[in-house]
């Protein structure tokens, strides 16, 4: 899979050639292919980011560049001078690049994964009690990377994890080893079982249990006091039976860290929408969700992440280098 594929987007034919060019007004000269299996023409930047855009892009990048690292709309567009409308159309046509760099890293093999999964919570609209919100938003963060398979918000409700579990459940096809690790949140362990099981059959009379595909494990971190009834329970647990292959030993000090935490608080730092005591609320649940993609796609292939060094999706061995901010706007949504 190439991100930057000039293939035919009819029918996927590499038998593609440039039939001519043209200069744009402000972002430089593009091609015209022609794809000789069905007789069509199409422009380098189609179904890309860039397509119909008339502002420079440097521009265009700049602004961007202060939305993801924390300045709100009203103040990006005051400061430099933009339209808040050309500003949210800038931020849809990237943050909707997520599907298909979502299927690219799902495409690749992993040794070896570590997911902490955790929720981070805002105001969408206007305040109301934590649990009617629709600004929960679920974290999946692998943790040697940093990559973050999944950044989703909306209501606190099975829908929510289902959606998140599910991508999850693809990403455990994709390795022999994978191990989950989330704090006290029971649902992560039932609906990714309820998903991602097998039926073993032993040969014994009744019905054959389920378990967990072979080489996922969730760990739960029970909290509060661990002396009830004077009994030492576990530090974590196992919430759901695991195939018989796949080895159940996990050190506790690979447990105990919490790295989502780290990023919860750089979440709030960068998106605007996430600062506390506030009136600056996203206005819905759409719009958050646009801001949380474009934080993303910045966090897992642009970024050089501060701890790691790296970029998350160099370190989780899907790309050989980072992706530029430019790179980013030519990419096409769908391969
Ligand atoms: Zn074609």
């Amino acid at each position: 899979m190439d991100l930057f594929s000039q293939n035919c987007p009819c029918c996927d034919s590499a038998e593609v050639d440039v039939r001519t060019r043209y200069t744009t007004q402000n972002n430089g000269t593009h091609a015209i292919y022609h794809c000789r299996s069905c007789d069509i023409y199409f422009s380098d930047t189609f179904a890309t980011p860039m397509a119909g855009l008339r502002t420079p892009l440097s521009r265009i990048i700049e602004v961007l560049k202060a939305r993801t690292e924390g300045q709100g709309l009203n103040a990006t567009a005051r400061i430099l001078g933009v339209s808040k409308k050309s500003i949210i159309d800038w931020e849809w046509r990237l943050s909707e690049l997520k599907p298909a760099l979502t299927l690219y890293g799902v495409c690749h093999q992993f040794l070896s994964l570590v997911i902490e999964g955790d929720e981070l919570y805002t105001k969408v609209h206007h305040n109301t009690a934590a649990s009617e919100s629709e600004g929960w938003t679920i974290v999946l963060m692998e943790r040697s990377s940093r990559f973050l398979w999944e950044l989703n918000c909306g209501p606190k409700d099975q829908t929510l994890f289902e959606k998140a579990l599910q991508l999850l459940c693809k990403v455990i096809g994709q390795t022999q080893d994978l191990t989950l690790l989330t704090d006290g949140e029971r649902r992560y362990g039932n609906i990714l079982f309820a998903i991602c099981h097998e039926v073993s059959r032993t040969g014994q009379p009744g019905r054959p249990p389920k378990r967990l595909r072979n080489g996922g494990r969730v760990r739960l971190k029970n909290k509060g006091s661990r002396k009830r009834s004077g009994q030492k329970r576990p530090k974590y647990q196992a919430p759901v039976p695991e195939h018989p292959e796949t080895d159940s030993r996990i050190e506790d000090v690979q447990i105990h860290a919490n790295h989502v935490e780290a990023l919860n608080a750089s979440l709030r730092r960068r998106n605007a929408a996430f600062r506390r005591k506030t009136n600056m609320y996203a206005k819905t649940r759409d719009n958050l969700q646009r801001t949380l993609d474009l934080q993303w796609l910045i966090h897992n292939f642009v970024r050089v992440h501060f701890t790691t060094k790296v970029v998350p999706a160099v370190k989780l061995g899907i790309l050989e280098v980072g992706l530029s901010w430019l790179e980013l706007f030519s990419i096409r949504y769908a391969f």
